[in-house]
């Protein structure tokens, strides 16, 4: 019989860190969430500890600690190498986490643990190929080849948001020097461009109606109006579905998976982005892969960051563990 297990899941993000209890079943028990402290890498790290001190407090002893964070993550050390929204750089946080609390650690980057969540516990549970996506102000990317997480040689493999679409394409976001990324036409962010642009460019329609009364028009407005038919809205978010599904033609080309997994706060309107998707797979990738592929909505939402730190802590640090159970149907 299989040990209970009792994981602290820490999901730490570019603007909230969310803690938990949660079980071996991937459940979750208990949990907090604040606003992350950014002001300093001591006042962010102080943060860290008295909201695990509280938890602690609260759950009693744990098994083991995952962790899941906004950053760039060296797995085998450990250590955040370096964070775009957090004030973190060069952090060894499992070794400070695993001495402070006596429990084993893992710590990794979000998209990794949110591929974890959904290989274990979700949409892409009993597939020992999958490739996961999430939409966020980026693209974040996971691949699970035979069975387990693939890393590559220091932790930074499946930036698959930075496959190439259009090698003339934009200037990508942020620390990439590439231009024409899938990022640049699939992301929260491009989505918050295609709905202001429309809202200008089309004063007459929803979108530009929203505008002119001073609503807030980005991404999030472009997928409620799809959610509820508006044509123009479901036009302009086919059309970033297409894109999304040019980047996967050329995954599915190359890792052959079972299933691709979109999930993130960006795919609410996944019924839309994913149609577009599979009809571009299906038109442009290769045979046998595009007839094997399922594109599926992620099972987590906002929940993804703590259930995955939690599977992370399950698949690293208790590995007699099987890595996934059971089958999807
Ligand atoms: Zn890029």
């Amino acid at each position: 019989m299989r040990h209970a297990r009792a994981i602290m899941g820490v999901d730490l993000g570019g603007t909230k860190l969310a803690v938990g209890l949660i079980d071996g079943e991937l459940e979750i028990r208990d949990r907090s969430v604040a606003p992350a402290v950014t002001t300093s890498i001591e006042a962010c790290l102080a943060d860290i500890y008295r909201r695990l001190d509280e938890a602690v407090a609260a759950y009693g002893p744990v098994d083991a600690i995952g962790v899941g964070t906004a950053s760039m993550v060296d797995f085998r050390a450990g250590r955040i190498v370096l964070s775009t929204n957090l004030p973190l750089r060069d952090v060894r946080l499992r070794d400070l986490l695993a001495a402070r609390y006596r429990v084993p650690v893992a710590v990794d980057n979000d998209a990794n643990v949110a591929c974890l969540a959904e290989h274990l516990r979700g949409a892409g549970r009993g597939a020992s190929e999958m490739i996961m996506l999430t939409l966020g102000t980026g693209i974040g990317g996971g691949i699970i080849a035979g069975g387990r997480l693939y890393r590559g040689v220091s932790g930074a493999a499946g930036e698959l948001g930075h496959i190439v679409i259009d090698c003339d394409g934009p200037r990508c976001q942020g620390a990439c020097p590439n231009s024409g990324c899938l990022e640049v036409y699939a992301s929260g962010r491009a989505m918050n461009r295609a709905a202001l642009d429309t809202a200008r460019a089309r004063p007459d329609s929803t979108l530009g109606r929203a505008l002119a009364a001073g609503e807030e028009v980005g991404g999030p407005l472009l997928s409620r109006l799809a959610l509820a038919g508006d044509p123009l809205a479901v036009e302009v978010l086919d059309g970033i579905g297409e894109k999304l599904g040019v980047g996967i033609a050329s995954m599915v080309n190359v890792f052959n998976p079972e299933v691709v997994v979109v999930g993130g706060g960006a795919a609410q309107a996944a019924d839309v982005l994913l149609g577009a998707a599979r009809r571009v797979v299906a038109a442009r990738a290769l045979q046998p892969q595009r007839d094997e592929v399922r594109i599926v909505q992620a099972r987590y939402g906002p929940d993804a960051g703590l259930v995955g730190a939690a599977a992370l802590a399950l698949v690293e640090l208790f590995p007699d563990r099987p890595a996934a159970e059971g089958s999807p149907s």
